[in-house]
């Protein structure tokens, strides 16, 4: 009996999702109760079938277990002492996750959240954004369930410090390169690098990025993230015939992801009607007044509310997670994870949304992301959509080695040079694999397939 070429692909076909749904069973069971953790992994996991159908080696080579087990883990206390002189104590972390094309890289999240399977979903999707960023960057997260939110000045410099004490015995320029996420910013990473420095007894640059201007920090870092998210969703568009130009954005969150996208996206011709807090969001018919915005969250470091005190026009709703019903043309979901349930996508589906770009780390969950792409909706995932940030942080530690700054608009047109080539290399990988136009498939698959080469090219270490 002669075998059909397709019967040969299925059988192996059902061989790589025997393998892959097994190394996810042992994923689960050696990290009980981790569900976000589950959620990052289950979704990179089905990603690769058609990669270890058509390249079996990477079974034989064990890569899915070995990319799924960090290779260091450390949790640490962080104590320190409030304005009130009462000792405190809150949990540190850092996960050094994949080292084989750079040294770990990530940023640092200080949330009340924060725990072992939030600091591993992020590490892990770390891994596969920094290989789709074409930088020598291997994969890292780090952070705290420690809560800026109320603390004075004092206090956040208090634990910053105590934070890097333990911090800095295990990151270096070549070894970790931590950075900012959510609740960390260039004031926190100034109080991060200062006692890093005091401690070294000299001024290693290239050891944190998002660092200030004035002593290592790179230009366009800060829009980094937001601007890259746009530019990636153009291309998307553009594809398509499509564009900003003339359309209707919402913008959740209203941290530095969410400043700068509103802030490109007007640029290239969108109305931004909606941006959003932990509390609610706010509605202006009239498009989002960026300069307000950027006073009251970066300068007052007050919450959205503030908005409609100053533009009567403006519409201010208390439950964030109603921001999705706004109808729009594009939505950037740039707040946290899991923000975008079915329900909502299905809301975002049904009033004509034509485009999704992801600025923050997985904020759609698994059935949300089916919706969109069982509608056809173009669909830009985190890992692909957000890594402009992580690749201007490349570009500060390149900046660094040379001692020599590039100007903001020769980091500018580098970022929008690497998001343009991300979204090329994910659309040819989705193709390549039998899913063209699907990017989750394409990003999850281009970001592995550099670094599990690496992994077997370095042998089983
Ligand atoms: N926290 C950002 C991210 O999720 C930036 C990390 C960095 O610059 O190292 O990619």
């Amino acid at each position: 009996m002669t075998i059909t070429q397709q019967e040969v692909q299925h059988v192996s076909l059902q061989k790589a999702q025997n393998y892959v749904n097994e190394v996810f069973e042992a994923v689960k069971k050696r990290n009980p109760n981790e569900k976000e953790f589950h959620q990052a992994v289950k979704e990179i996991f089905d990603s690769l079938v058609p990669v270890f159908a058509k390249h079996p080696h990477y079974m034989d080579n064990n890569v899915l277990e070995r990319i799924s087990e960090p290779e260091r883990f450390l949790t640490f206390r962080v104590p320190w002492v409030d304005d009130e002189g009462k000792v405190r104590v809150n949990r540190g972390f850092r996960v050094q996750f994949n080292s084989n094309i750079g040294p770990y890289k990530g940023g640092l999240r200080f949330h009340p959240s924060v725990n072992a399977s939030i600091i591993k979903f992020l590490g892990f999707e770390q891994i596969f954004k920094n290989s789709l960023t074409g930088q020598p960057i291997g994969g890292g997260k780090g952070g705290s369930d420690f809560d800026p939110k109320g603390k004075s000045d004092g206090e956040i410099m208090r634990f910053c410090q105590s934070f890097m004490t333990e911090l800095c015995k295990y990151i270096g320029p070549d070894i970790d390169v931590p950075a900012g996420d959510i609740g960390v910013g260039a004031r926190e990473i100034g109080y991060l690098f200062g006692q890093y420095k005091r401690i070294r007894g000299g001024f290693e640059a290239g050891v944190l990025t998002g660092k200030g201007l004035g002593y290592g920090g790179s230009l366009t870092r800060t829009e980094a993230t937001g601007y890259g998210t746009v530019y990636f969703v153009e291309e998307m568009l553009k594809d398509k015939g499509l564009s900003f130009n003339g359309s209707t954005v919402i913008v959740s969150g209203s941290g530095n992801v969410s400043i700068y996208a509103i802030e490109k996206a007007a640029q290239l011709g969108a109305k931004v009607v909606a941006c959003s807090d932990s509390d609610g969001y706010i509605y202006d018919a009239k498009g989002i007044n960026i300069d307000t915005l950027k006073r009251i969250k970066e300068v007052e470091r007050d919450r959205i509310q503030a908005y409609v005190k100053e533009h009567p026009d403006a519409i201010y709703h208390d439950n964030c997670s109603h921001i999705w019903s706004i109808p729009c043309d594009i939505a950037l979901p740039c707040a946290t994870q899991n923000e975008i349930d079915e329900k909502s996508a299905k809301m975002l589906v049904a009033n004509g949304v034509k485009a999704i770009g992801e600025g923050a780390n997985m904020p759609s969950t698994l059935e949300a992301i089916d919706v969109f792409l069982s509608h056809s909706i173009l669909f830009g995932p985190a890992k692909a959509a957000n890594a402009g940030g992580v690749a201007v942080s490349a570009l500060e530690m390149a900046q660094n080695s040379m001692r020599m700054p590039w100007s903001f608009e020769e980091v500018d047109e580098k970022l929008y040079h690497i998001m343009k080539n991300i979204y090329q290399t994910s659309i040819t990988a989705a193709k390549e694999y039998g899913h063209p136009g699907n990017l989750v498939v394409g990003a999850n698959i281009a970001g592995f397939i550099k670094v599990a080469d690496a992994m077997i090219a370095q042998g089983v270490i």
